[in-house]
């Protein structure tokens, strides 16, 4: 699918990331179009993409990240969708010539090779009760696992072995937003049940309680 040059982008905007291992940093978030998989809880929108140039993505992000010719955001956040979907690896390249820190949110079912010194995040997915497998090849390089968490669906209670213990990759879990008040306080219970029980580390969607994207 391409060598890279143009990719499917469903929207680029500063923000600060509000979950997972950067909470709190000023961040551009580039989020891909499409994804792979078909989540029940799924509240993210990547259907209304449009293909933009490599060179374009790169101005934009440039744009977002400076302030009156300084440089706000260290931070560049691709995700999607599902983001190893699309040849990103030249994106990759570039931002990290350019000194962002670059982090990839992938559901960790799809693989391609990407440079060294990207971080990846893996959110593992499941599907009528079973966690899709993550990637072998990918496992070698994530950094953090998320698991979203919900208090009533069987498969999302708990946290499912998909390879961090082999290689001590660190266990982020955050509550499932299902937007239900009752419901998202229960998950938020389970979470800090977890964290406490099993020395898993809380996520919480910081962005969502400050109205920010
Ligand atoms: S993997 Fe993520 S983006 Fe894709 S359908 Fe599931 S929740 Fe949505």
């Amino acid at each position: 699918m391409g060598d890279g040059q143009v990719l499917d982008i469903e929207e680029i905007f500063p923000t600060l990331q509000g979950e997972g291992p950067y909470v709190g940093w000023p961040a551009v978030f580039v989020r891909l179009g499409g994804c792979n998989l078909t989540c029940e809880f799924c509240d993210t929108e990547f259907e209304n993409f449009k293909p933009l140039s490599l060179d374009a993505v790169l101005e934009r992000v440039n744009q977002f990240a400076s302030v009156q010719g300084k440089r706000i955001s260290e931070l560049v956040v691709i995700t999607g969708g599902e983001p190893l979907r699309q040849p990103i690896a030249p994106l990759c390249e570039a931002l990290l010539e350019q000194d962002y820190l670059v982090q990839i949110e992938t559901n960790g079912t799809l693989y391609r090779p990407l440079p060294y010194g990207v971080d990846i995040i893996c959110s593992p997915k499941s599907t009528k009760g079973h966690y899709h497998p993550i990637r072998e090849d990918l496992l070698e390089r994530v950094s953090a696992f998320k698991f979203i968490i919900s208090a009533q669906q069987p498969d999302y209670a708990i946290v499912q072995e998909v390879g961090q213990s082999l290689l001590d990759i660190p266990v982020y879990v955050q509550p499932m937003d299902e937007g239900d008040a009752v419901l998202n306080a229960a998950n938020l219970s389970r979470c800090l049940q977890l964290s406490m029980e099993e020395g898993y580390r809380l996520s919480l969607q910081t962005h969502k309680m400050l109205g920010i994207p």
